[in-house]
C-alpha cells in the first residue's frame, strides 16, 4: 500500500507534462468520445465499446467525480454530465485537477481543433511552452514553394524563428513516416538537395504533400540537434501509422553515438513497449533522457507495472514525466492521476523494503516528475 505521505507529497508535487497537445475545444457525444478513447484510426469493431478498456475504467474511476458524478458512472451517464457542462468547462476542470507546473506542447498536429498555448495555460492554470514539430516546418516550407537547393536553409531559419520566439525544443515524427532506421550521420548538403528534388516530384504525382524520404527526416533530426534545443522523438506506442518494429530506439544508437557531443539532448517520448531499451540508452548516453508517457494512460489499473520496469536501469536523473494527452482532456488528466498513483505504490514499497529512505523516495519522485523537465529545457514553473 502507498503510504498516506508519499500520496500527498506527490499530490503536492506541480508537474511538468513534457510532452503534450492541446484539449478539443469542441463537444463530444457519445460516438465521438468512444473515438478518442483508443489510439486506433480504425472503425471500432461492431458490438464493442471503448468503455471496456483499462482506459475507460480509469475514466469511470477518476473523471466521473471531477465531473459531479459518482465514481464508476456509466458512460451514458458520463457523456450526458460532459456536454451538459460544457467542453471548456470540463478542459477546466480536469486540466486543472491534473496539477501541472507546466505543460511542454507539441502544437504540430491538428492544432485547428486544439486549444493553443493561451488557452491551454488559462485552463490549467500553469505556464505553457511550445514544441516545434520538424516535419510540420517542412511540409509548410514545401507548400509555400521553395527551390530545393533553397530547402535546407530555408527550414534552418524558420526553426531559428521559431527558437528566438520561445519555441523551448524540437519534436521528430520520423517512426511515424518511414522508421526509426534512417540515416544515422549527418546528410550533405547536395543529399539534402537530391532528396528534397525526389519529394518534389512526389508531391506533383500524389497531390499531397507528407514528408517520408529517409535522408530528409534525417536532416530534420540533425536540424534539431544544431538548435541547440532538445529534440524530442517519437518512440514505440502510437497510432496505426506505425510500423512498431521500426519505431525500437535502439534504431537510434548510431545516430545517438553522432550526436553526443553536440550538447543538445535527445528526449524519447513514450517509449512503450520498448520503455527498456530507451532506459538502457539513457544510461548508456549522456545526453538521452526518456518517459512512458501515454502508454499510463491505456494501462489504467497495471500502469504502475510499466512505471517499476522504467525504474528499473534508467538512472533517476535521465527520467521524465509526460501524459502525451491529445484531444480529450481526461487524457491530460489520467496522466498525472495515474502517474502519481504508481509512483506512490513504487516508491512505498521501496521505502517498506528498507531500499530507500522517505527522502530519497520524494527526490526521485521530484526529478522525474519535475526538476529534470525544469533543467532541460529551462522553464519558469509553478511550485
Ligand atoms: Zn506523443
Amino acid at each position: 500500500m502507498a503510504h498516506p505521505d508519499i500520496v500527498d507529497a506527490l499530490d503536492d508535487l506541480a508537474l511538468i507534462d513534457h510532452h503534450v497537445h492541446g484539449t478539443l475545444r469542441v463537444e463530444l457525444d457519445r460516438e465521438a468520445l468512444e473515438e478518442v478513447m483508443t489510439e486506433s484510426d480504425r472503425p471500432r469493431r461492431a458490438g464493442t465499446t471503448n468503455f471496456d478498456s483499462q482506459f475507460g475504467l480509469a475514466l469511470r474511476k477518476f473523471c466521473a467525480p471531477l465531473l459531479g458524478l459518482a465514481e464508476f458512472a456509466s458512460p451514458e451517464d458520463y457523456v450526458a454530465a460532459r456536454q451538459g457542462l460544457g467542453a471548456r468547462e470540463v478542459n477546466r476542470r480536469l486540466l486543472s485537477a491534473a496539477r501541472l507546473g507546466a505543460l511542454v506542447i507539441d502544437t504540430g498536429f491538428a492544432a485547428g481543433n486544439l486549444t493553443d498555448l493561451a488557452e491551454t495555460a488559462e485552463l490549467s492554470g500553469a505556464p505553457t511552452y511550445e514544441i516545434v514539430r520538424l516535419e510540420a516546418v517542412a511540409e509548410d516550407v514545401m507548400r509555400e514553394g521553395v527551390a530545393s537547393a533553397d530547402f535546407a536553409d530555408r527550414v534552418r531559419d524558420r526553426l531559428e524563428a521559431a527558437r528566438r520566439g520561445g519555441a523551448v525544443g524540437t519534436k521528430s515524427i520520423a517512426a511515424y513516416r518511414y522508421g526509426l532506421d534512417l540515416p544515422a550521420a549527418r546528410p550533405a548538403e547536395s543529399d539534402v538537395t537530391a532528396a528534397m528534388d525526389e519529394w518534389q516530384r512526389e508531391c506533383d504525382a500524389s497531390g499531397r504533400v507528407r514528408i517520408s524520404h529517409p535522408v530528409l527526416l534525417s536532416f530534420l533530426m540533425w536540424s534539431g540537434v544544431d538548435l541547440g534545443t532538445p529534440l524530442q522523438i517519437h518512440i514505440g506506442y502510437g497510432d496505426s501509422d506505425i510500423n512498431m518494429v521500426r519505431a525500437n530506439p535502439a534504431l537510434l544508437t548510431d545516430f545517438l553515438k553522432a550526436s553526443e557531443s553536440s550538447g543538445a539532448a535527445v528526449t524519447l517520448l513514450h517509449c512503450y513497449p520498448y520503455h527498456r531499451e530507451a532506459a538502457y540508452l539513457s544510461q548508456m548516453f549522456p545526453h538521452v533522457f526518456f518517459d512512458v508517457g501515454e502508454a499510463i494512460n491505456y494501462s489504467g489499473l497495471q500502469s504502475h507495472q510499466i512505471i517499476r520496469e522504467s525504474l528499473e536501469i534508467g538512472p533517476f536523473s535521465k527520467q521524465l514525466y509526460s501524459s502525451d494527452g491529445w484531444g480529450p482532456a481526461e487524457l491530460h488528466f489520467l496522466g498525472a492521476r495515474l502517474w502519481r498513483n504508481g509512483m506512490a505504490r513504487v516508491l512505498s514499497e521501496w521505502v517498506d523494503e528498507g531500499g530507500c529512505t522517505r527522502a530519497d523516495a520524494l527526490r526521485i519522485a521530484g526529478l522525474i516528475g519535475r526538476d529534470n523537465a525544469a533543467a532541460l529545457y529551462g522553464l519558469e514553473t509553478l511550485r
